[in-house]
């Protein structure tokens, strides 16, 4: 979301005349794109702002202008209190106001200090081309919503992202067919939200009928919206401009998948068939308390539609441990709903209470923090056994690989990403543009190669390294 943001602000900027500089004594401006949804997250920020003020002061005789902005969810969440506080932070933007930095800046210039941190209801940065910058260029995040009308009882999104609103379908259209045009080979629509995705705007397309979009088993803290063009039309759309580029999608809510959207993810070879499904526990309890609007069971029984849906899909899930009220007992069921289900990439947190939140309001952060790291830990070493047994099962199998570039271990290696988001690694070889014909090609990053899988290895992280032959470049269009 933070490289997304930066994009769609770097755009902004661009168009009023600055220019980018990655050497840091080089700038006259420095913002950072700030997170808040941990308190970790943060911290990080305040480290890197101690760092920052410290340059400023250090540097105040030759560079008078240096300007330190703070944009994103922490200037929403602190507003003036940042200012306050770090007494060298120049300008404050919030997630809605990046059109406004131009002018935030050059009142900073005159000495003054700006901040915007109003959230709109409209806001979605639809007519703003991102800049991207993914390192090799062949992926690219695209932004399809902002905001987020769930309240979690955790979360603080909701509070410093605003309202639920969608991007119209016409102008997502419009950046993946220029990203298209670029040779981007894969795009991930991005979102908190993004299978509730609702274009009122173009209402005259009609939408699949009855435009009911909720799981079986799930409800929502607020009215079910009606009409306009939902997720499962954006995806038919998107993945309809080139079959060679893959489609993903981060983050969606279990709530948001009735069988349309899993069988067009079924039927659309470009449509990954990885799936996150962001759990948060396996105790129905602490999924009330939660708020999330769905229990253990009815979880499960999504799980099991997928799978009957899309068979093979990947699932990969996000967990909180030590949450308001969690007891041994709860956790024993996280840890079994995660045995049961088999995902394989997690993304999982010790609770971090966030003012303003429900949970903050109205329930005790009562589990210690030496158990919630507890937990944590044996919710990883869980989730790596569970990784291991379903990526152990592609030993043997052949992969189609989108490839990234030079794997970290090695120069000698390449490294890519197979449909399921499972990291590939493959030895760098020269091979035939066509099977059977003599002119050898070296394969690089944005082609498409097959690889048979014929060993596995733990990463740090929780999913695995596969060390793989190599078999021969292909056009996906084609099939394999
Ligand atoms: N919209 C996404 C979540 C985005 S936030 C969704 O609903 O799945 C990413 C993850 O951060 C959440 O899924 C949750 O696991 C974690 N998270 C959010 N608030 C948290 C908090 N207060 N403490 C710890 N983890 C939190
Ligand atoms: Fe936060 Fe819940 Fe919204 Fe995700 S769905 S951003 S966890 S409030």
């Amino acid at each position: 979301m933070n490289i997304s943001d930066t994009e769609i602000a770097w755009s902004i900027l661009q168009k009023a005349g600055y220019s980018r500089t990655h050497e840091l004594p080089e700038a006259d401006v420095v913002l950072l794109v700030t997170c808040s949804i941990r308190e970790k997250a943060e911290q990080t920020i305040w480290n890197r702002l101690k760092h920052l003020t410290a340059l400023k002061k250090r540097c105040q005789k030759h560079k008078p202008l240096l300007k330190i902005g703070v944009l994103g969810c922490m200037a929403e969440r602190l507003k003036t209190k940042l200012l306050e506080q770090e007494k060298l932070v120049d300008v404050l933007a919030g997630p809605d106001a990046y059109r406004d930095l131009p002018r935030l800046l050059s009142l900073g210039y005159r000495g003054q200090r700006a901040s915007n941190v109003l959230l709109s209801l409209e806001e979605t940065y639809a007519d703003v081309m991102p800049v991207h910058q993914t390192p090799e260029g062949h992926s690219a995040f695209v932004s399809i919503m902002r905001g987020c009308d769930n309240m979690c009882s955790y979360c603080i999104v909701p509070f410093t992202r605003g309202r639920e609103r969608s991007r119209p379908l016409s102008s997502i259209l419009e950046e993946v067919r220029m990203l298209s045009d670029q040779g981007v080979k894969e795009v991930t629509l991005l979102g908190q939200n993004v299978n509730s995705y609702r274009d009122f705007s173009e209402q005259h397309f009609i939408c699949s009928e009855g435009s009911t979009q909720l799981s079986r088993g799930f409800k929502t803290v607020y009215r079910t919206k009606q009409g306009g063009l939902l997720f499962s039309d954006l995806l038919d759309k998107v993945s309809q401009i080139d079959p060679d580029m893959r489609i993903r999608f981060t983050s969606p809510h279990p709530k948001d998948f009735p069988d349309e959207v899993l069988q067009l993810i079924q039927e659309r070879r470009n449509i990954c068939k990885q799936i996150h499904l962001p759990a948060q526990s396996g105790s129905s309890r602490v999924l009330h308390a939660m708020r999330r609007g769905y229990t253990r069971e009815a979880y499960l029984d999504l799980v099991e539609n997928i799978r009957e849906i899309i068979p093979g899909v990947n699932l990969s899930s996000d967990f909180i441990t030590g949450f308001c009220g969690e007891t041994e007992e709860d956790h024993q069921e996280t840890l079994s709903l995660v045995r049961e289900v088999g995902y394989n990439v997690g993304f999982l947190f010790a609770y971090s209470m966030r003012k303003k939140t429900h949970a903050y309001h109205r329930l005790q952060d009562d589990v210690p923090a030496p158990v919630k790291q507890r937990r944590l830990e044996e919710l990883i070493s869980v989730f790596r056994e569970e990784a291991a047994k379903v990526n152990m099962a592609l030993i043997g199998s052949t992969q189609l690989v989108l490839v990234e570039g030079e794997s970290k271990r090695s120069s000698e290696e390449l490294c890519g990403r197979n449909d399921g988001n499972v990291k590939v690694v493959f030895p760098k070889t020269d091979l035939p543009i066509q099977p059977e014909k003599p002119q050898m090609v070296p394969i690089t990053s944005g082609d498409y190669v097959l690889v048979k899988v014929n060993y596995g290895q733990h990463d740090n992280k929780i999913e695995l390294i596969w060390l793989c032959l190599l078999s021969l470049v292909v056009n996906p269009a084609a099939g394999f």
